[in-house]
């Protein structure tokens, strides 16, 4: 079939395949990107977007997390004199940034695609205005067929205000997307039953929502470029296809890894993550992942505990609350807690903590969190 592509004259000649998603995030780390020497590899890249270009003319929507700013950078440039963690990874971001990009637009434009650079940091995911100004950016770039390639701003962000990793990013993209898959694309075919050196470790095929411990499989392997390891690939795997979102982790430097996973007829080896099909509102979504920044805790009785864990749609109002510690203002997120001070869930608060310290125990008609801005674990 003779696809016309986006820019005049382009044609393209290719098959069009039956996909299994139609709207996907892809997360490429660091060290499929980077060379051993620690040089962007151009030809992964161009595999890749290949695969992407291919993906896109059998209709399915794409936005990429991409790792390979700092690699990038610390392989142009050594600072003058020694810096410290943070000054050189602002420093090799900044430098990196631009040669990352500059590569996929080139590599995109020869597939006629138009490519987008979107940075931001772990804040933008706390205001939910902020949240929503992305959101809106993701979206009119891809009503425009345009490939966002995302990254954090390392330049801005700083130690505690980081995401863990681009690992992290990811999945709070894919569920604010509403992404059907998020494909967590590393160098290694999936998650294994024993160190992948040792003699039949194999790749785990499937983790239903079921699964209770996995940590006898995971290795606290960090990758050489990247800052995620496989701890955090399973627990940001995990959290979000709780959210009902399909999640792969498969090996990126595998040819054709991506057109294959979303191939219905092919059987590509990756983990993957069976999504819960109970899948909760996108504010509860973006409350789920917003545990860093949570100003204060509530601590709440055992009839408060028992309504809010019942089937039936339940608000936290102020006569279930036994304490209140930490100061936040109306609108700011707080952690939920039940009488024996396990931590049951998150929401947004309707008052200020002054307020809401006069009302505890009261019969206040306004619940301090009302049920559609509360996520319960
Ligand atoms: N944002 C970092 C970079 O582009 C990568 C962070 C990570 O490895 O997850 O180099």
């Amino acid at each position: 079939m003779i696809i016309r592509g986006q820019n005049p004259g382009f044609f393209l000649n290719l098959n069009l395949m039956d996909c299994r998603y139609h709207r996907i995030t892809v997360k490429v780390g660091s060290n499929v990107l980077t060379r051993p020497d620690g040089m962007l590899d151009l030809a992964r890249m161009a595999q890749l977007t290949d695969q992407i270009a291919r993906l896109k003319q059998s209709g399915v929507e794409i936005i990429l997390v991409s790792s390979g700013a700092v690699a990038a950078g610390r392989s142009e440039l050594q600072p003058a004199r020694k810096l410290d963690p943070v000054s050189s990874r602002q420093l090799w971001s900044a430098i990196g940034q631009v040669k990352l990009i500059n590569r996929y637009s080139d590599l995109f434009r020869e597939s006629g695609i138009t490519c987008a650079q979107v940075l931001t940091t772990k804040e933008n995911f706390r205001d939910r205005r902020h949240y929503l100004n992305m959101k809106n950016c993701l979206t009119t770039l891809l009503e425009n067929d345009v490939v966002p390639i995302i990254n954090e701003n390392d330049t801005i962000s700083v130690t505690e205000l980081m995401f863990t990793d681009n690992d992290e990013l990811s999945g709070l993209i894919a569920s604010m997307m509403n992404s059907e898959a998020l494909i967590i694309l590393s160098n290694i075919d999936g998650i294994y039953t024993d160190h992948p050196d040792v003699p039949g470790a194999e790749v785990i095929r499937e983790i239903s929502p079921k699964t209770k411990d996995l940590s006898r499989y995971i290795k606290a392997t960090k990758s050489e470029f990247g800052r995620g390891g496989m701890i955090t690939k399973t627990g940001i795997a995990r959290k979000i296809a709780l959210h009902g979102i399909h999640v792969h982790i498969a090996n990126g430097k595998k040819e054709d890894i991506l057109v294959n996973l979303l191939d219905a007829s092919e059987n590509a080896v990756n983990t993957h993550f069976i999504p819960d099909m109970h899948q909760s509102s996108s504010v509860k979504k973006w409350l789920a992942h917003s545990e860093s920044f949570t100003k204060g805790q509530i601590f709440v009785n055992s009839g408060a505990s028992m309504a809010l864990s019942s089937d039936k749609a339940t608000s936290l109002l102020m006569i279930g609350v036994t304490s209140i510690n930490g100061d936040f203002h109306e609108g700011d997120i707080v952690k939920i807690f039940d009488e024996e001070g396990n931590h049951i869930g998150m929401g947004k608060a309707q008052y200020d903590s002054k307020k809401a310290i006069l009302l505890i125990g009261s019969h206040a008609r306004k619940p301090l969190v009302h049920y559609d801005y509360l996520y319960l674990f």
